[in-house]
């Protein structure tokens, strides 16, 4: 087979302060390498405090204009923005795949074509967007301001790299609100691609500004920084509990999205065929680098060992190759260090009393991808709910699957967890349904399916999977500040 083409060539990238790319103040950049070769192939700026305060200067000076821009107008050129982003489809998904080591057709897909969508939507929502009144019969009125809170700051992870961008600073943006974003250092490619999408889209000066670098440099420094009134973040748990911590003595406004170790309930009377197939996808999309992957699946006994060799078989379809060829199914993992602490857990899962029932070990690939980071899907029985394994989130291409007797005992493993992010339930009982979404401990539950959104409805977790919620009206509402006015009738 041959091999697909270099993509780029070593690229410098830039900071996007006050409608311009430039360089860190200090110089300093970091080493970007491509996931499935293992080579550098970019320069992401190390920035600090300098290329900080500069940016909150122009921000601060943009906010009032932005502010006063009428709804329709900063609607319209977000909208041209989400355009520019559909006409480079294709070379923002290259970049994806090259700077992330995901699929070309997943990237194409799913990332970019979410990130227009992310922004098309919140360009609509913002016109649509109301606040309420409250009548006291006879005696007063009330009602609610909601205005932009002024200058906020968005940090996003490197799993989906422009989609949870976007989906962050769109709504910040539409409600009125200057950003201060930064990108993750291990895929920063497509924000900087980004960042030039803006610039043509006439996105005014100061509005945005996206700033490259490390978490506990410039990452903290955004958090802490008193000139910024929120923070939405997307990340680990444990960097949600830094933050929370930095950011508690300012009182910021927080939104967390953070680490998910989702329960699949697959009971007897589900549709076999169809339940295999998503429960394999749930398992393993974007090489199981989403927080919302079902990677503790447990299936009603009376099913188990045949779901199971059905499972098994599924995940074997799954091609592991070079990210950039349309056939691949399954790429390579962010970095050396994240690939590293999979291994780690695969041999854990194992010292735990796992058997590996499909996967277990790093892939070599031939040609360009021989020095990439590659591991095969991976799929793990006999483990008790509470070895580290089922109970730590791994977040790469490792999913166990244990037996369950009843409803009862499925709800109680499912529940059996510090997170709360996602379930999925997998049942023809549409009674049993009900009762279980109802009862499970996740901020979003799906039956009979899995990562069907609606960009409408409340995204977000519960327990160490998070803080407050993002999606439609909320994400609007966390990011525009309410005051309640009473007016007595005379
Ligand atoms: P991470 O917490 O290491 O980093 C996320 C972002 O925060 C990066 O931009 C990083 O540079 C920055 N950062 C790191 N330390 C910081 C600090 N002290 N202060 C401020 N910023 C800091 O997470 P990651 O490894 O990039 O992403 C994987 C994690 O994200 C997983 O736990 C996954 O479940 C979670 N995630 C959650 C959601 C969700 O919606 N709930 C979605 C995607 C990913």
């Amino acid at each position: 087979m041959a091999d697909a083409p270099l993509v780029y060539n070593m690229k410098q990238i830039l900071n996007y302060i006050n409608g311009a790319l430039q360089p860190p103040e200090s110089g300093r950049f970091l080493d970007n390498v491509e996931p499935a070769t293992g080579q550098i192939y970019s320069l992401c700026p190390d920035s600090d405090h300098l290329d900080l305060e500069a940016a909150i200067k122009y921000a601060q000076a943009a906010q009032q204009s932005w502010t006063n821009t009428a709804t329709e107008k900063r609607a319209r050129i977000l909208s041209q923005i989400a355009d520019l982003i559909d006409q480079n489809a294709d070379r923002l998904a290259a970049a994806e795949t090259v700077d992330n080591g995901k699929p070309i057709t997943f990237s194409k897909a799913v990332d970019i074509y979410r990130a227009a969508a992310n922004i098309r939507f919140f360009a609509h929502a913002i016109t649509q967007f109301s606040s309420e009144s409250h009548s006291m019969e006879n005696t007063a009125i009330n009602y609610t301001l909601r205005d932009p809170i002024g200058l906020v700051g968005c940090i996003s992870p490197w799993n989906f790299p422009l989609y949870l961008f976007t989906w962050k600073i769109a709504p910040a943006l539409a409600a009125g609100n200057t950003v201060i974003a930064k990108p993750s250092e291990l895929t920063p490619m497509t924000a900087y691609l980004f960042s030039e999408l803006c610039i043509q889209a006439g996105l005014p000066a100061g509005v945005l500004n996206i700033i490259h670098g490390r978490g506990t440099t410039i990452g903290a420094a955004i958090t802490t920084h008193p000139a910024i009134k929120a923070i939405s973040f997307t990340g680990g748990s444990q960097t949600g509990t830094v933050i929370k911590k930095a950011t508690a003595e300012q009182h910021k406004k927080l939104s967390l999205e953070l680490g998910g170790k989702n329960p699949t309930l697959v009971f007897a009377d589900c549709d076999f065929n169809h339940t295999v197939q998503e429960v394999a996808r749930s398992a393993f999309a974007n090489q199981e680098q989403i927080c919302l992957c079902g990677s503790r699946i447990y299936i009603e006994q009376s099913i188990y060992d045949h779901f199971v060799n059905a499972l098994v078989d599924e995940v074997e379809k799954l091609n592991v190759n070079d990210p950039l060829l349309p056939e691949t199914h399954f790429g390579a993992l962010v970095s050396e260090a994240h690939m590293n602490k999979v291994l780690f857990y695969i041999k854990l899962a194992q010292e735990e009393g796992g058997q590996i029932l499909t996967g277990g070990h790093q892939v070599h690939l031939n040609g360009r991808c021989r020095n990439g980071f590659f591991v095969e899907p991976t799929l793990i029985s006999g483990l008790t709910n509470q070895c580290r394994t089922n109970q730590e989130e791994i977040f790469g291409p490792v999913a166990t699957v244990q037996s369950f007797k009843n409803e009862e005992e499925a709800l109680t493993l499912a529940n059996d967890s510090m997170f709360g992010l996602a379930c999925s339930i997998w049942s023809q009982d549409v009674n049993r349904c009900h009762r279980l979404a109802k009862q499970v401990e996740a901020g979003i539950v799906w039956v009979n399916c899995w990562l069907l959104r609606d960009l409408r409805t409340p995204f977000g977790g519960t327990k160490a999977s998070g803080l407050g919620r993002e999606g439609g009206q909320e994400a609007l509402r966390f990011f525009t500040e309410p005051k309640n006015i009473c007016i007595r009738y005379g």
